[in-house]
């Protein structure tokens, strides 16, 4: 699948941070990794550092997938709201599905401190803005039930917002603990502490098909290579048609661009991230070396070619609202790109084995929180294959519970 369009900006600012051989001779391993971008990344590390013999292949250049294109904010809360969420997984899944998120943010920041922080990790909060009047007492009520659940969440008013800000907000969500990072770096520094911990990753190395036997899988590669493993984990982001017949996902088209530099973008209220209640939404971030990033717009479509179509306009009118939040702040595009993403019904990802799918685990962070859900996944994984259980799976196995929402307990549309 073609899963970028345009030009995304993290690679084209950090270059080649790194390349590996293509898979040369067969080869035999405990878990092979399939997928090297932040998911493959950050379960290959976790089952390195503890001492699984791990194998990492990846079909393009090692964290070009759509790990090159995210914005990467970092937010606990998932596409759907907790107040939602309640009602399609009832209280106490939802809860702790929340809870396993925020713990992500502090996982990965520990991980980033000890891969040398250099990967463009802030902590930051996040304002999410009632883009309607009538959106406000489901925001509201998101506020009070994140309360209650211990999430150190507070209320803005329309009269702060216009305080504080030029964002044109009928009221605002203000969650303190959010980040950011720049996963491209991320993924590279994680592959090379990967290696570093005996763990071999190869690129340019596409997995053809795979057999299952009874003490593992046998995996075909183009190159007419064998790789026999204990274990698969799928991590090939959205691309994964060949392992997974059934239609669990819905596939978007998403856009982004970043402006150039400036010092300030005034208006701004604490250069926190934005996001907003309607759909499709925009979100806003700001990068380590001083741009802004406005991304959002989604496409309902799965084809690559009407997500390019659309990049020019997307483009436009991401800039439009870009103005409109911040008039008073310069907005010149740098670069836009435009790539692919998946929902899932609930907001949650599918992390777990499958049952038509023997030997093989998923870690499929579908959702606009993916990685966060790529940190959830690698530990996860981690304490399936080496200690045969893991707390947190049951959030999100693949026939967890999920019935449809009652007919709109929120104003909001989704988020
Ligand atoms: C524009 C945009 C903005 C986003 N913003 C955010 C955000 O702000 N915050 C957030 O958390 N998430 C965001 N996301 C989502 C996030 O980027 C993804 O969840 C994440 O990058 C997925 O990483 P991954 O490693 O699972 O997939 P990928 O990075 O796509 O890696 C999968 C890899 O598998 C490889 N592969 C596939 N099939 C095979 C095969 N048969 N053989 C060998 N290799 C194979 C691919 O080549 C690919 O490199 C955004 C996504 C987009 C597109």
């Amino acid at each position: 699948m073609d899963l970028i369009s345009g030009t995304p900006f993290w690679p084209l600012r950090n270059g080649l941070l790194g390349t590996y051989p293509a898979l040369q001779q067969p080869t035999e391993c405990h878990v092979l990794v399939l997928g090297a971008g932040i998911t493959g990344a950050l379960v290959a590390w976790h089952l390195a550092e503890a001492g699984v013999d791990v194998v990492v292949v990846d079909k393009r250049d090692v964290a070009t997938g759509s790990t090159s294109a995210s914005t990467c904010l970092l937010q606990y809360e998932v596409d759907t709201p907790l107040h939602r969420l309640v009602h399609l997984v009832g209280e106490d899944h939802a809860v702790r599905a929340y809870r396993a998120c925020h713990a992500a943010l502090g996982k990965i920041a520990r991980i980033d401190r000890r891969l040398g922080g250099q990967h463009g990790f802030r902590r930051t909060e996040s304002l999410q803005g009632a883009s309607r009047a009538a959106h406000v007492p489901g925001l509201q009520r998101e506020v009070a039930l994140r309360r209650r659940h211990g999430f150190d969440v507070d209320w803005w008013s329309r009269a702060q917002l216009a305080r504080l800000s030029t964002l044109p907000y009928a009221g605002a969500l203000l969650a303190r603990d959010a980040a950011q990072i720049d996963a491209h770096r991320f993924t590279h520094s994680l592959l090379r502490a990967t290696v570093a911990r005996g763990a071999r990753v190869y690129d340019r190395t596409q997995i053809t098909r795979s057999a299952a036997h009874r003490r593992g899988l046998t995996l075909h590669t183009d190159r007419g290579l064998k790789i026999r493993a204990r274990h698969l984990v799928v991590a090939t982001g959205y691309e994964t048609a060949p392992y997974l017949a059934d239609a669990l996902t819905t596939l978007m088209g998403t856009y982004a661009l970043v402006t150039e530099p400036s010092a300030e973008f005034a208006g701004w209220p604490g250069e926190r991230l934005i996001w907003e209640t309607a759909r499709p939404y925009v979100y806003l971030r700001r990068t380590d070396d001083g741009r802004a990033i406005i991304g959002g717009y989604d496409e309902a479509t799965a084809d690559p070619r009407r997500r390019d179509a659309l990049l020019t306009r997307k483009t436009a009118l991401l800039a439009r609202r870009f103005r409109q939040l911040l008039p008073e702040a310069p907005c010149e595009v740098a670069f836009s790109w435009g790539g692919t993403f998946a929902e899932t019904p609930d907001g949650l990802p599918y992390i777990g084995a499958h049952p038509r799918v023997p030997h093989a685990t998923f870690a499929l962070g579908y959702g606009g929180n993916g990685i966060t859900f790529s940190v959830i996944a690698a530990e996860i994984i981690r304490d399936l294959v080496c200690e045969g259980r893991s707390r947190d799976a049951e959030l999100f196995r693949f026939d967890r519970a999920a019935t449809p929402a009652p007919p709109h307990t929120s104003p909001s549309a989704g988020r």
